[in-house]
């Protein structure tokens, strides 16, 4: 019988599939993320198959090492930054992620995040609850309209294009993008324009939302000297990963108002916040939720079971990232 071992419960439909196929499972008990000793223990209990893991689980050479049973790990996520993707190369563990299931809802979510900074909808929501509306006020939370604003997308893959769309689409706006790769037809379908450097959409666009992944060459790539080159009218958003931002640094920015606010929903050392920043009215910060809708979540979980059936199955998973 196959043995998987998961590192948290997933959607019921997920697990379900696993089941059906006979698989034995074992799933940590926890409702929280597996410190690292207990991850090691649990792993060690069984010569385990294949781990279905999460985001917050660092998958190292300690964890191949635990359980060299494991050919596969299968992330429930569409980011794979926390495993050693090098070293499982090295060793031949398949690894697969969950792209494509999330991307929608990462796209709303961004535009949910763009808007509650534009029409301040945090502020006034405080403002209400803080029983300070004393009636209609001509100059009262003043916002910014979206149409023809520049959005700036950093990594215009599936979600990064997903917010294109949504922008010009839904709101008029002008986007401008860079990527590592071009992508000259989505350009002409979706009408954006390329720009050959992170620092001319920098200090172009008014709206500035991040999507790319975690890599070293993406660590810090908002850092304090590309802060500066932001317009003091812009917003920046991300829903990547949190360490693509020096959050010390995004900090320092808001509060002396470099630049105008910031939506995020990852941060860099999750889930510690930088000091400072819940004390900033020009910040929205939701809990890495931007994929936490019912349907991404249950399709995530599928896909997730789809890679280890298949893998097991002798067949290519669809997701296999390595
Ligand atoms: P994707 O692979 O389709 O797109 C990433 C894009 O970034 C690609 O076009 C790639 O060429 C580009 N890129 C890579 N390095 C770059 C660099 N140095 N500069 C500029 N562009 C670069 O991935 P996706 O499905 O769009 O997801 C993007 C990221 O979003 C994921 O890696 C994940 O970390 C994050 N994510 C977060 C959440 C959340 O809950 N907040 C949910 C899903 C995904």
């Amino acid at each position: 019988m196959i043995k998987i071992y998961v590192t948290r419960m997933i959607p019921k439909v997920g697990i379900k599939m696993l089941l059906e196929k006979g698989f034995e499972l074992d799933i940590s008990p926890h409702n929280r993320p597996l410190t690292k000793d207990e991850l090691l223990v649990s792993l060690k209990r069984k010569p385990y198959d294949g781990v279905l893991s999460l985001l917050t689980d660092k998958i190292d050479n300690e964890v191949f090492d635990t359980v060299p049973s494991a050919k596969i790990f299968a992330n429930y996520a569409v980011g794979f930054n926390n495993i050693d993707i090098e070293e499982a190369k090295r060793r031949g563990i398949t690894i697969t992620n969950t792209p494509g299931a999330l991307t929608e809802s990462v796209a709303e979510h961004t535009f949910a995040l763009i808007l509650a900074l534009t029409c301040r909808i945090v502020e006034g929501d405080n403002f209400m609850r803080a029983g300070k509306y004393v009636g209609w006020d001509p100059m009262l939370l003043l916002g910014t309209d979206l149409r023809g604003l520049i959005l700036g997308i950093l990594g215009a893959g599936r979600i990064g294009g997903a917010v294109a769309k949504i922008g010009s689409a839904g709101f008029g706006m002008r986007v401008i993008y860079y990527d590592v790769i071009r992508n000259v037809s989505f350009e002409k379908e979706n009408g954006l324009t390329f720009r050959g450097t992170v620092e001319e959409v920098l200090a172009e666009a008014d709206v500035i939302s991040i999507h790319v992944p975690l890599l070293d060459s993406t660590h810090h790539l908002i850092n304090a000297g590309r802060l500066r080159m932001m317009k003091k009218t812009a917003y920046l958003v991300n829903t990547s990963r949190g360490p693509v931002i020096d959050e010390v640094a995004l900090v320092a920015a808001l509060k002396t108002g470099l630049i105008a606010g910031a939506g995020l929903d990852v941060f860099e050392n999750e889930p510690k916040l930088a000091s400072g920043l819940t004390e900033l009215s020009n910040v929205v910060i939701t809990p890495h939720i931007a994929s936490a809708t019912v349907s991404a979540r249950n399709e995530m979980a599928e896909l997730a079971a789809k890679n280890l059936i298949a893998f097991f199955a002798g067949e290519a998973p669809a997701n296999k990232v390595a």
